[in-house]
């Protein structure tokens, strides 16, 4: 069986829920993944902040607009009228709960529990309009089998388990449908997968059921060489390997969230990121694919800190490093670039929550300096050690530009290198103009 998900461009409307359903009846079998309607979550967000700021009046005419707006689609979705009175009861239903979400006094569940309710609308609009339109599909809850475990990662075994029975509870079937990004925590309570999660909901379904193929349908034709969002006449990359595509989506480029690569690695089961408007379309395909020796694809990672540790006494010093590395660990931050000289040591971080007292213990080690407002751009492809000149190219595309730091080696398929935010979309269109 493969896994098809649909993100929230591809559900975004009423007439495009039909399109996808179509697609959705050529393949077969399939069980499919959805993300919320595309604007949802950011609503429900802004309704959950609402909440938490004691505006309760604002959330719930907030939420009386988003019931329109699901009332108008599930009127142009469905023509049949006891589904259209089904959908009403369902919407009255999703609603009411909501309406008691923003009453109920705030706490650490509010926004987990308001967001929730996105994928759960449009998985069942889709539901009903597929059942109009005779497909035969049943939706399954994934709060069902989705659980994350006391480390707050996926619980896999949980989840192949409680899969695995919810669909030999529901067998033969050609169409499972069941909502992406929402899952449970160890202790039963409503969580989450993350902004942009459904990807990975998709991923971990497909290692749960040892799925022939996960596709990830979104509103662009596949992987393109570098960010269309601020690159013009980027194209479309055919074919990555598991390890290239894993740097890219975590090093920036959205159309896969960071974590999916992972279980559909381990697994070995090929990844398709195919376009909705262009289902014709051949995107790309991540799979174990052989090795290329090209330069694939750039991306860029926003919001990056750089702290340098510099040190008189890490010159033939053993056990240094493990001081710095240490402190990152005590305040639970990872570290996503290191650089290091005779006498110092520079890192990247994302996560600036700690970053006073990460730099208050590092100040014991040595002089910390701290850039703030960097980019990482992650140059990607098949970099074999052996293969002369990639490094040359990537320096060169960029020597107008000031470069923080460099990294290359930790694998063989990327580059790094850390600029100023402001030189951001300059560094990727050099980028393209010369490597591409
Ligand atoms: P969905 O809602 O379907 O999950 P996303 O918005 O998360 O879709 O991801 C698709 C978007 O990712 C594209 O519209 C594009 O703007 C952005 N994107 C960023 N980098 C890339 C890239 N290298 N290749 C393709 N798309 C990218
Ligand atoms: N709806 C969630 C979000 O907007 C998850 C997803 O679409 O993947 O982040
Ligand atoms: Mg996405």
């Amino acid at each position: 069986m493969k896994v098809m998900k649909f993100g929230g461009t591809s559900v975004g409307t009423a007439q495009r829920m039909k399109n996808m359903s179509a697609l959705v009846a050529d393949e077969g079998e399939a069980l499919v993944v959805l993300s919320a309607m595309s604007g949802t979550t950011n609503n429900l967000i802004e309704i959950s902040d609402a909440v938490v700021a004691g505006k309760v009046d604002e959330a719930n005419s907030m939420l009386r607009l988003l019931e329109e707006t699901y009332r108008n689609v599930a009127a142009e979705l469905l023509s049949d009228l006891s589904l259209r009175e089904e959908a009403a009861r369902r919407l009255d239903t999703f609603f009411a709960q909501l309406r008691d979400c923003v009453s109920a006094p705030a706490d650490e569940l509010t926004q987990k529990s308001i967001v929730a309710y996105g994928e759960r609308l449009s998985t069942n609009l889709v539901e009903l309009y597929m059942l109009q339109e005779g497909m035969d599909v049943v939706l399954l809850d994934a709060t069902d089998f989705m659980r994350t475990g006391a480390d707050g990662e996926p619980d896999e075994e949980y989840i192949r388990r409680h899969l695995g029975e919810l669909l030999a509870a529901n067998p033969g079937h050609c169409t499972y449908l069941t909502q992406g990004f929402i899952c449970l925590d160890h202790r039963g309570r409503i969580h989450n997968l993350q902004r942009g999660g459904s990807d990975y909901t998709a991923s971990l379904i497909g290692a749960a059921i040892d799925a022939e193929e996960i596709q990830i349908w979104t509103d662009i034709d596949g992987m393109h060489n570098n960010d269309p969002r601020f690159v013009e006449n980027t194209s479309p990359v055919g074919e990555l390997h598991f390890e290239e595509a894993a740097e890219l989506a975590y090093f920036g480029a959205k159309i896969l969230h960071p974590t999916c690569v992972l279980p559909a690695k381990r697994s070995n089961i090929p990844v398709r990121l195919l376009n909705t408007m262009e289902p014709q379309a051949k995107g790309t395909t991540i799979y174990n694919a052989p090795s290329t020796r090209c330069i694939k694809a750039v991306a860029a990672k926003d919001s990056i800190t750089a702290i340098k540790i510099k040190s008189s006494h890490m010159l033939l010093a053993y056990g240094f490093l493990r001081k710095v590395f240490e402190i990152f660990e005590k305040y639970r931050t990872p570290i996503d670039m290191i650089t290091t000289s005779e006498v110092g040591v520079s890192v990247t971080i994302d996560n600036c929550c700690n970053l006073d007292a990460i730099c208050g213990e590092l100040s014991e080690l040595g002089d910390v300096t701290v850039d703030r407002d960097m980019v990482i751009i992650c140059v990607v492809g098949d970099l074999e050690w052996q293969n002369r000149g990639f490094e040359a190219e990537v320096v060169n595309a960029l020597r107008d530009i000031p470069v923080r730091m460099i990294s290359y080696g930790g694998s063989n398929y990327n580059i790094s290198l850390l600029i100023r935010s402001s030189d951001k979309v300059e560094a990727l269109k050099a980028l393209s103009s010369h490597l591409f």
